[in-house]
């Protein structure tokens, strides 16, 4: 399994070799002890003492944190050097790429606390498949969150029918949630409302796309090694929920 930029072949024997060496740092969190040093990055040992569900809580915790405008201090540059020479991220996030819904900063986490992959729409692709794959079989994470946002501009081009180079291609794998959603009102992208249940409807469905095209996943949520959770950010509140 070759995964990493062409330097080496990395495959989880490996991996874990070479993450064992920065596993003696001192402890930290994702989001979620009273320590107010957040000088190093979280640890083998802190992200493996977690359950996928106390992952999730950090995770609302720390948007908790976000939204009353009480962020942890941090200092990016001792989580910079504390991870550099391995990461043990609790979750793999996938989000828009909306520059107002960054998952790290509306969740308060560090370097190193998740990945994160990024496309508009929060749509579920193969080489994201691949990226959730990694992220928790290589790499030990214990969540995949799929974060959609209100007042998404890739769903308002769903809805659109937007006819523009590649992106045509993206806003397809958006249209079945358009259809998914029982809305009896104005089924527009002027309407808001429509356009935020479509919205939501396109993260359940990434879900069950997520569960159902992945069977590396599927196995390690049912064996209890992992969860597979939806969430709407609303840019409005600042606010994650769960759906
Ligand atoms: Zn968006």
């Amino acid at each position: 399994m070759t995964l990493y930029c062409g330097c080496r072949e990395m495959n989880r024997r490996s991996f874990l070799r070479t993450s064992g060496a920065v596993a003696i740092l001192a402890a930290t969190d994702v989001a979620g002890s009273e320590s107010t040093a957040h000088a190093a990055a979280l640890t083998q040992q802190a992200r493996d003492a977690l359950t996928p569900g106390e992952v999730i809580s950090r995770m609302l915790a720390g948007n908790e944190r976000f939204a009353a405008g009480n962020q942890k201090p941090r200092d990016f540059l001792a989580e910079q050097r504390a991870s550099a020479a391995g990461q043990y991220p609790a979750a793999i996030a996938l989000t828009c790429v909306d520059s107002r819904a960054p998952v790290e900063v509306i969740c308060d986490l560090g370097i190193g606390d998740a990945f994160n992959a990024r496309v508009a729409g929060n749509i579920v692709n193969d080489d994201i498949l691949g990226s959730m794959e990694f992220a928790c079989m290589v790499a030990g994470a214990k969540l995949v969150l799929v974060m959609g946002h209100t007042a998404c501009g890739a769903v308002k081009g769903a809805i659109d029918d937007v006819v523009l180079g590649n992106l045509t291609g993206l806003v397809a794998k958006i249209r079945p949630a358009i259809r998914e959603t029982a809305y009896k009102g104005q089924r527009t992208s002027a309407n808001p409302e429509f356009v935020d249940q479509v919205a939501r409807t396109n993260v359940t469905m990434a879900v069950k796309q997520i569960r159902e095209r992945s069977p590396i996943l599927r196995e390690m949520e049912t064996s209890g090694k992992i969860k597979v959770v939806g969430s709407m950010y609303d840019l409005a509140t600042a606010k994650v929920t769960l759906v």
